[in-house]
């Protein structure tokens, strides 16, 4: 068969399970496109064939025996940010050129328990840094809809193997957009679940108290069935919360779009730099779920402005301290012929991270140091809390809120954006982390150059079906996820 990558999870689950053909032929497939294509696209970091294939006999072994689980035998990509044993996790950074975890993340074991087949590690920014991908030591991915273009971050490598057909699935994270703006950039639905319901534990952190794993993928349903695989309490991770978990599936058809009350936020409209297309395409988007039943209600976020400043302070602050472990002497890059102890650590770190990354260190460092502490961090940590008491009074009376994903589409490779107009791209996304809740994207067009555009729907604590079902409504009464980029069209 040559348009195995054409199907979707459930399809190809199904023709799994009534042997229309194996994971073997399914996995050699997709290393067939990722060895012809992604030279173009740069998406892979890591490619496991060897471990791929014995992964995919072992699936079809299982499903032979009558054993399998939904998913096995489906292959998938993991952001090069989650720790796989035996393959190495770079994290898109120097200093972790040639590091090998020894031990995998929960959600790694989780997709390997769930009998999915591990196609290899993709790009992202260094460290979970940046909005464009651009910032990973082994360089830029493209967008599959515009090789000359980002495909966003810092989950970019995940989006741009999904968008170009190289895997049917992929995980990411989002600490402050990571999963939803590469999404919006590549025409993808992903979610971002409500902090603590996916585990933390073997995710190379960043922001310890923002960092969320989560699906991308082409639809709703097919990121449904990837949130039945990774969600759930962990005793590993402290955070993560102790609440059974839907069957993200099965709830696709339950929450009724017909009455159901949509927030539309007046100060996210008005956003200076927002793109008339992007708007547009939105605005159309909502219009449709008017169309399907929901009624739109204006609503009010007042602390809006203050969204990116304080992101821009507490993550930072958070990785300051996250990042004082590579040191050089534990693992990771070290120096060579250091003088002594200051040099290593100096010259390690001096040679081993970006230039964005130690932007964060230093930015984070001088808000936690003594004297600066109350002034920044401090006031930072209250103002999040307005900004989540702002949601939680919002949610009083409307079921989700819509917002674009991002101001923009996709910028170019090279923009070369200054950290100021970086930061202020991720106006849309940064609260949700904030705040700790879940959101989705959902492609809902294209802008004058063709470039995907983005709707993103805010839910309130532990509302991922309802964010699901009310995307798998709108999917099945449009097509903007089933459209395919031009090099998603050829064949290996
Ligand atoms: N663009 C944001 C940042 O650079 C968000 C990144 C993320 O979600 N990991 O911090």
């Amino acid at each position: 068969m040559t348009d195995l990558h054409r199907l979707s999870i459930r399809e190809l689950a199904e023709g799994l399970s009534q042997a229309k053909f194996s994971s073997r032929e399914l996995t050699e497939h997709y290393l067939q496109r990722i060895a012809k294509l992604d030279s173009q696209v740069k998406s892979y970091v890591t490619v496991t064939p060897e471990q791929a294939l014995r992964d995919a006999d072992a699936a079809d072994a299982a499903l032979k025996a009558g054993n399998a689980t939904a998913l096995t035998g489906i292959p998938l990509a993991h952001k090069d940010i989650f720790c796989t044993k035996g393959i190495k996790t770079t994290a898109g950074s120097k200093i972790l050129d040639n590091f090998i975890s020894p031990y995998d993340a929960t959600v790694v074991e989780k997709t390997k328990a769930g009998g999915l087949v591990t196609l290899g590690k993709v790009n992202m920014d260094e460290f979970a840094m940046g909005s464009t991908s651009e910032s990973s030591y082994v360089g830029a991915t493209s967008n599959p809809w515009a090789l000359d273009h980002v495909p966003g971050g810092s989950s970019g490598g995940s989006a741009a193997a999904v968008a170009a057909d190289l895997a049917p699935f992929a995980t990411g994270t989002d600490t402050g957009g990571s999963i939803r703006q590469p999404a919006s950039f590549c025409g993808l639905t992903g979610l971002k679940p409500t902090y603590g319901r996916v585990s933390r534990f073997g995710i190379i952190a960043y922001a310890s108290s923002l960092d969320q794993a989560g699906p991308m993928a082409r639809s709703a349903e097919d990121c449904a069935y990837l949130m039945n695989v990774i969600a759930g309490h962990d005793a590993k991770d402290s955070t993560s919360v102790k609440k059974e978990v839907d069957d993200y599936v099965a709830n696709l058809s339950n929450t009724s779009v017909k009455g159901l009350r949509i927030g539309i936020p007046k100060q996210y409209f008005n956003v200076v730099g927002l793109d008339a297309d992007v708007k547009a395409r939105v605005e159309e988007s909502l219009k449709k779920l008017e169309e399907m039943g929901a009624t739109l209600v204006e609503i009010d976020l007042n602390m809006t402005e203050a969204y990116v400043p304080t992101y821009y302070l507490i993550a930072p602050a958070e990785a300051s301290s996250n990042l004082s472990r590579y040191d050089g002497v534990r693992y990771g890059h070290r120096c060579e012929n250091p003088a002594d102890l200051m040099d290593l650590y100096k010259r390690s770190r001096s040679e081993g991270f970006g230039p964005e990354v130690q932007r964060r260190i230093l930015i984070g460092t001088y808000a936690l140091s003594a004297g600066y502490y109350d002034a920044y961090y401090v006031k930072a940590q209250k103002v999040r809390r307005l900004i989540q008491q702002d949601f939680l009074k919002a949610f009083e009376n409307v079921d989700v809120i819509a917002a674009p994903s991002a101001p923009t589409t996709a910028y170019k490779i090279g923009a070369n954006l200054s950290p100021t107009e970086m930061y202020l791209g991720d106006i849309y996304t940064l609260a949700v982390n904030l705040a700790g809740l879940p959101a989705i994207n959902a492609p809902v067009g294209f802008d004058k150059d063709s470039l995907p555009v983005g709707l993103q729907l805010i839910g309130n604590y532990w509302s991922e079906s309802q964010l699901l079902s009310i995307v798998h409504q709108y999917q099945q009464n449009t097509d903007w996820h089933t459209k395919r980029a031009a090099i998603a069209e050829e064949n290996a």
